[in-house]
Formats: structure tokens, C-alpha cells, sequence
């Protein structure tokens, strides 16, 4: 039996991790990239090695965890590096999301994937799923949660892919412009459809 497999994404401050825990609340298992990304670098991992080797040790900070802003800075403004770095570690996280999802015991597992499209894992699942918001919620919502000016939120959102772009590419869209009731009652539906799916499947 092959695992039932929905990628769910969305922009910055959509509400992905809302979502997501809203579905692990009805015991479904999730596979979050960003979690697995942070796990391919941790401190002994092959990934971590391989930077310092590559970058030199002074990429790690004094207790020998990846320092992530002098790693960013220099992906940033060296194009050739962030192609090394992410030919490094894309095959790693997209090997692990594939084992984990794999490892799931639950009638589907959620894959969080912030770029989904934009890194072509969507390949790997069987449905997508885009969490929608409008642009002022989304200002709002994510210049609280993290504690910067909406033009700092509004920079990032501009330099992601567009809200129409994610959208022409969903197969399910869950609308986050009202309450987390809303969002509840918009998961349990899918959850029912994606049971019914997976009945289908096997
Ligand atoms: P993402 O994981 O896509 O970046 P989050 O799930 O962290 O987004 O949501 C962004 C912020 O908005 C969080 O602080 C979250 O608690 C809040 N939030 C999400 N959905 C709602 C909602 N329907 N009503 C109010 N706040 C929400």
C-alpha cells in the first residue's frame, strides 16, 4: 500500500502551520520540510560536514551548530554558493520527507512544504493543498506573530511566488480569511473527502 500523500502550502503567515495542526488534531501525521531542513544540518549530521568542509569552520558557531545568518548572508549575495548549497541539500530533505511519509501509519499524512511548486515536490504527493489569505490578513497576522513592520512582511511576500500562481496549481484551497472555526469545519470536510480518496486508492 502506497501512502496517500497531500502537500499543503501557502504563502508567509497563510495560517500552513495552523492548518496543519488543526488535521494533527484529527490524528493525522505531518511531514514539515522546514523541521526535516533544520534535522539535514543539525550538529554531527553528514549535511553539517559537509558545509564546514566546504565553507570552512568558521561557518559554525563556537559550540558547532551552523551559524544560519553568516550561512544566509553569503548564499544571499553569491548565486554559485546557493546553487552548491541547495544541490547539497534539496536530494537530502526531499530523500527524508519520502522516508517519513513513508514511515506513516495514518490513513494519509500532511506534507508542509512552504515551496512546494517553487521546488517541485508537489511531485511527490498525490494531492496539493493551498492555504488562501487575503493580502491585508496576511500583512497583519505575520508582522504580529513575528514582530516586524508590514513592509518588512511585505518585502518577503513580494519577493515570494504569487498568491495566483499557488492558486492556479491547487487542487484543494482552504480560505483563511475568517475565523480558526472557519478553519475547522473547512478541515474536517477535507479530511472526510481525503478518507474517502485514500478508500478509493488502495
Ligand atoms: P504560516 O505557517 O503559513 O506562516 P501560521 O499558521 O503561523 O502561518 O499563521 C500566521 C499567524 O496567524 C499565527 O500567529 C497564527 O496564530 C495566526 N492565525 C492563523 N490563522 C488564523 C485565524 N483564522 N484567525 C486568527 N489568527 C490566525
Amino acid at each position: 500500500m502506497s501512502q496517500f500523500i497531500i502537500g499543503l502550502t501557502g504563502g508567509i503567515g497563510s495560517g500552513k502551520t495552523t492548518v496543519a495542526n488543526l488535521f494533527a488534531e484529527l490524528g493525522i501525521e505531518l511531514v514539515d520540510a522546514d523541521i526535516i531542513a533544520r534535522e539535514v544540518v543539525a550538529i554531527n549530521s553528514n549535511g553539517l560536514q559537509q558545509i564546514a568542509t566546504h565553507f570552512g569552520n568558521n561557518i559554525l558557531d563556537n559550540d558547532g551548530q551552523l551559524n544560519r545568518a553568516k550561512l544566509r548572508e553569503i548564499i544571499f549575495t553569491d548565486d554559485q554558493q546557493r546553487l552548491w548549497l541547495n544541490n547539497l541539500l534539496h536530494p537530502m530533505i526531499r530523500e527524508q520527507m519520502i522516508k517519513r511519509c513513508h514511515q506513516a501509519t495514518t490513513a494519509y499524512v500532511i506534507m508542509v512544504v512552504p515551496l512546494l511548486f517553487e521546488n517541485g515536490l508537489d511531485r511527490l504527493v498525490n494531492r496539493t493543498l493551498v492555504v488562501d489569505i487575503n493580502e491585508n490578513l496576511q500583512l497583519s497576522r505575520t508582522s504580529i506573530r513575528d514582530n516586524v513592520n508590514e513592509q518588512q512582511v511585505a518585502n518577503i511576500i513580494a519577493s515570494q511566488s504569487s498568491r495566483e500562481y499557488r492558486l492556479s496549481k491547487a487542487n484543494d484551497v482552504i480560505s483563511n480569511n475568517g475565523k480558526i472555526e472557519d478553519l475547522r469545519r473547512q478541515v474536517m470536510e477535507l479530511h472526510n473527502n481525503y478518507i474517502n480518496l485514500t478508500k478509493n486508492n488502495n
